[in-house]
């Protein structure tokens, strides 16, 4: 049997407090959507795992995410020990990549007046696209997102908002790419997880921290 690998989307502010609750062992790939301070601010802890598995992690991202990580996280080019900072490999990113089994299809999204991206993860057989952050999915985008078994997509709150999908636009995109299972995600305290859950029914799940999603 083929070695597992471990794929993370992200390093939001609380991926300390995740990784220690849901006993996350091991990274060895990171994907960046974008460099928004709620999507990478975890970051620095990646140290613990490049010092654990005793090698550089590769980080993909898009020219303008890595541009901006060097600038915040920029002790992270300057040779310290080995274990005082994260030591990853930047690698700029935006066509499919292969990682042990799996391959990881950059999607580009806008967000606002940013084109950022969401990733697609094919792998044995099964596919999953998470799209957490974005108000527009071009169409050339959509044609990627056919024959998912799982689709997560931002759907923030009830009302409208300049960079995001509120949670209608949400369900219609959902609804539109016709995955086998679909989920909401990026919500604001605007919804009670329960009321949005039953309004929703049966089609689209209202997540939460620790799901585990078996394809
Ligand atoms: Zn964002
Ligand atoms: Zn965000």
């Amino acid at each position: 049997m083929a070695a597992e690998k471990h794929l993370l989307f992200d390093t939001p502010p609380d991926f300390r407090d995740q990784v220690l609750s849901f006993g996350v062992q091991r990274v060895d790939a990171l994907f960046i959507t974008h460099p928004h301070a709620d999507h990478i601010y975890g970051f620095d802890d990646i140290r613990r795992f490049s010092t654990l598995q005793q090698q550089h992690i590769p980080v993909y991202g898009s020219a303008e995410t890595l541009r901006m990580m060097h600038k915040k996280f920029d002790y992270v080019d300057k040779g310290y020990s080995f274990d005082s900072v994260p030591r990853v490999q930047f690698i700029e990113q935006i066509t499919p990549v292969a990682v042990g089994e799996a391959v990881v299809t950059p999607l580009p999204v806008e967000h606002g007046p940013e084109s950022i991206y969401g990733f697609r993860i094919d792998a044995d057989g099964q596919s999953l696209a998470y799209i957490p952050d974005c108000n527009r999915i071009p169409d050339s985008t959509m044609e990627l997102l056919n024959g998912l078994d799982a689709m997560i997509l931002d759907g923030l709150r009830p009302k409208a908002h300049p960079t995001h999908f509120n949670i209608t636009q949400c369900v219609e995109h959902l609804n539109r790419i016709g995955a086998k299972r679909s989920f909401l995600i990026h919500l604001t305290h605007d919804s009670e997880h329960e009321t949005l859950q039953s309004k929703l029914g049966s089609a689209v799940t209202v997540p939460w921290d620790g799901l585990k999603l078996e394809l």
